[in-house]
Formats: C-alpha cells, structure tokens, sequence
C-alpha cells in the first residue's frame, strides 16, 4: 500500500525517509523518488522500484548549498552557480569529498556525485524535516515519462513505495539540468530547466553534449544516464509534423495542425514554459489517448531551440528514438 500524504503530513513523509522508506516527494521541476541516500539498503530500494540499471547514478537532494557542499566539494564556479540558481532546476557533478556520508551505490560508484537544492516548498520542508542526503531520481519506472503529478507517481509506483507527498503539478516540468564541473571544465550532461546560455552567462563556455540525433546514429552514451530512448511512451512518436493524419495523436505547440485523432496543447501562445510544464502531462494523456481511439502513434509539433526549448527538445528526441 502506497500513501498518498497531504502537504501538512510532511513530518510524517520525513520519518518514513529516516526510517529507510521510500518516499516520493514535489520539486519545481518533475516528482522525486526519495531516500535517505547514506542508507545503502534504502538506495538499493530506489533501483529496485525503479527497474533502474546500478550504473546510472542518483542525484543528491540537500535543503541548502552548504549541506550540498559538505558531501561534495565546490570550486569557485559551483559556489557563484550555486549563488545564482539555488534553490532551482540546477544539478551540479563535482567531486565526492572523502568524507562523503552518501552511499557508494547512490553515486553508482563513481568519485564524484550530483547535487541540487530544489525549489519547491515543499521539497524544502521535507527535506529540512529530514535532515539526511535524500538521493531523488525521478519517480518514474525506468525508461518511462517523468511524472509531473501525485497521481502519476502512483500510475507507475503504487504498491513499490511507502509513500508520495502530494504538492499539485510540478511548475518547471522538464528535470533539472545536469552540469559536469568534476573533470576541470564544464559539460553540460543533460538540458533541463536552467537554459545553458545562462549558465555560460555565469561561469563562460560549457561544452554541449551531442544531439540526441547524432548519438542515435552512432550510439554514444554521454552520461551514465542518457539512454537514447527514455521518456518513452506506449504509442511510436513522430517528431517536426508539418502535417498530421487522423489516426495520429497530435502534440501541438501553438496553432494545431488539422486533423488529428486527438490534441494536446503544450502552449497555445508559444510559450516555452507553459510547454514545458504540459510537456509529460501531454505525452501520457496522448498516450492513453491513443490508445483509447486506437491511433497509430504521436505526431509532435517543432518547438524552437532556444532557452528550455533545448530540455523539451532532447526530452522529444529521446521519446521517437528507437527503443532498445
Ligand atoms: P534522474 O535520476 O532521472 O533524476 O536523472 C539523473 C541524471 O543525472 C541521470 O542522467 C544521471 O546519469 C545523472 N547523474 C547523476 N549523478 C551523476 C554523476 N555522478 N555523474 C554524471 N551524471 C550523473
Ligand atoms: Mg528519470
């Protein structure tokens, strides 16, 4: 049985945690999968409810910088990145400090680990309450869409996990943005909800991954956790529709397409944030959808590039890539 606790339950979220529970919990960016990550067997749980291969590292969540920095050790460029973005959709990978209190297995064994301050009440509270690491994947079965409601944690994880701290949607919608400051320079791991440009308005030049696209051809895995396909739904996923067919589902971004079998808006006005925070909302109500009218597959609208067009993007790509 899995609980669902309102926001004024957050002391009880918090003792389930200590007690080496799984408990999903809100950030402004997608629902967390936590546990307290200096406890190795509540970090195996993770894994487990997940179906998450071991080789795919876990991001810490702390309630301020400085918590973050005593398991993980910042240099100049973390501390002023830190300054402008925390609490935020921001995840930083530098090097685990040897007194690290976090499970080995959390970092999946590797000598650095990923840590973000999340901006959401309470996220905050519960991590506050807690007072431990609480390492948060996203709380999703491996491989599937990010949930951006209480109820889709529980779509996916009923029965897995103690419980979910029900805070409402997820105002961001894209997961946080992964920057790699461990190795000397600074590589951007995954796009998320920080843009890159305001980043690189911070500290200077950030090395771009490899398209989704290009990875594709060539098969290169950039990060532990950059499988190709991810945040995949049931339906096959078309992607850049000009045009859509009536047994296709259609993700519209501002005017829609004629024609489809059925339409999920990410933004009438063309907004970017509006389509991010619809976006995994929109690829499981089409998916369910579709399914339902028995439609083909999902037909996408471009988004444009620029700013967390780059997360929605690389979440789309990653969704039409071919399932492995
Ligand atoms: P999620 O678990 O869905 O929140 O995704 C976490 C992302 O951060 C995955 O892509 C991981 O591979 C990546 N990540 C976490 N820790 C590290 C690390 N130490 N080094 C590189 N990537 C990491
Ligand atoms: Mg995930």
């Amino acid at each position: 049985m899995t609980l669902l606790l309102a926001a004024a339950e957050v002391e009880r979220a918090a003792a389930l945690l200590r007690a080496g529970e799984l408990v999903a919990f809100p950030t402004e960016t997608v629902y967390g999968l936590g546990a307290d990550a200096r406890n190795g067997r509540a970090v195996a749980a993770v894994f487990e409810a997940k179906g998450r291969p071991h080789f795919n590292p876990l991001i810490c969540h702390f309630a301020e910088a400085e918590a973050a920095f005593a398991e993980a050790l910042p240099d100049d460029r973390a501390r002023a990145l830190a300054e402008r973005f925390w609490p935020g959709p921001l995840t930083l990978v530098l090097p685990r400090r040897p007194a690290c209190r976090v499970d080995l297995l959390a970092g999946a064994g590797l000598d650095t680990l990923a840590v973000r301050v999340p901006a959401h009440p309470l996220a905050l509270a519960l991590l506050r309450a807690a007072d431990v690491p609480v390492a948060g994947p996203s709380a999703n079965r491996s491989g599937q869409v990010s949930p951006t409601t209480a109820q889709h944690v529980l779509d996916g994880l009923s029965g897995r996990i103690a419980a979910v701290l029900d805070g409402g949607p997820c105002t961001v919608g894209v997961e946080s943005t992964v920057l790699d400051l461990a190795a000397g320079g600074a590589a951007l791991l995954r796009p998320g909800g920080v843009p890159v440009e305001a980043i690189e308005a911070v500290i200077g030049p950030v090395a771009r991954p490899i398209p989704v696209s290009a990875a594709a051809a060539t098969r290169t895995l950039r990060s532990p956790g950059m499988m190709l396909s991810h945040y995949a739904p049931v339906l096959p996923v078309r992607l850049e529709a000009t045009e859509v067919a009536a047994e296709e589902a259609l993700l519209a971004f501002g005017e829609p397409l004629p024609g489809a079998g059925a339409i999920w808006q990410l933004s009438a006005a063309r907004d970017l944030r509006e389509a991010a925070a619809r976006l995994f909302a929109g690829l499981r109500w089409l998916d369910a959808e579709g399914a339902r009218l028995g439609l083909a597959r999902i037909a996408v609208m471009p988004v444009p590039q620029a700013g967390l067009g780059a997360a929605i993007n690389d979440r789309l790509e990653r969704a039409a890539a071919p399932r492995e």
